[in-house]
């Protein structure tokens, strides 16, 4: 996975130096490039530039792609980001990969299925996770959280409360939060501990994954309520065990 994820960064910074010669519009660094595979609803790519770093998003769809047809597409998206004409060759490579029948299919389907329930899926039946997120991305994060996907989860689960996943940069609540019972300050709770995932990827010591560092659990700590909603993640928690001796 870091090896693919290091030949994608290449392939786009090689990208950049063939397009732009002389250096003279931008040449950022390998390590400044971001590519990852998105679940658009549709065919999609974007590429933009923000603080200096580079933000790649190519459709999942383009996961299994032949390293020619990913090579022509960051061409591609390269070359409109710089504003210059792309290379016809590349196109012509993009294109008959893009509007093969396959993909077109896949596409297609990619399209019904996710489209119009993801975004949907966000507004709840109390509970709007988009109006939520942008308040909390107001007020903690001075506005600098790029909005993941955000969704309730399809099933009532108890025992998993929130979920930030960074391959899909999706983040999912759980549905039982999403309740008149459950007040409105939890549910900003939760959803701010998963945006504190996004603000801090998880760190790699000695090939173990820690999610929860220290930074992140001393800013966790600043959420107002944060004392309170321990409390209340007691009482759900105990709710479910309570839930699990019944059904025993
Ligand atoms: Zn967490």
């Amino acid at each position: 996975m870091a090896q693919s994820d290091l030949h994608l960064k290449r392939v786009f910074y090689d990208a950049f130096r063939r397009l732009d010669r002389g250096g003279r519009r931008f040449q950022p660094e390998v390590t400044a490039i971001e590519v990852r595979f998105y679940p658009y609803a549709g065919l999609h790519h974007t590429i933009r530039v923000r603080a200096g770093r580079v933000y790649v998003r190519l459709s999942d769809l383009f996961q299994a792609a032949p390293p020619e047809v990913i090579r022509a597409l960051a061409f591609l998206l390269v070359a409109r980001l710089l504003s210059r004409k792309a290379p016809r060759d590349q196109e012509r490579i993009y294109r008959s990969y893009a509007f093969s029948p396959q993909l077109l299919r896949a596409s297609d389907i990619a399209r019904r299925q996710r489209g119009r329930k993801v975004i949907s899926s966000a507004n709840g039946q109390v509970y709007d996770l988009e109006r939520i997120f942008a308040r909390l991305n107001r007020r903690y994060f001075d506005g600098k959280i790029e909005k993941p996907v955000l969704t309730w989860s399809k099933r009532r689960a108890r025992s998993i409360l929130g979920h930030h996943d960074a391959a899909h940069e999706t983040i999912t609540i759980s549905k039982i939060l999403d309740a008149r019972e459950c007040p409105e300050w939890f549910v900003e709770y939760i959803l701010f501990h998963e945006m504190l995932h996004i603000k801090h990827p998880a760190r790699i010591v000695n090939g173990r994954r820690y999610y929860h560092t220290v930074a992140f659990r001393a800013e966790e700590q600043s959420f107002p309520r944060y004392q309170h909603a321990q409390e209340w993640l007691d009482h759900v928690v105990r709710k479910r065990q309570e839930l699990r001796a019944r059904a025993a």
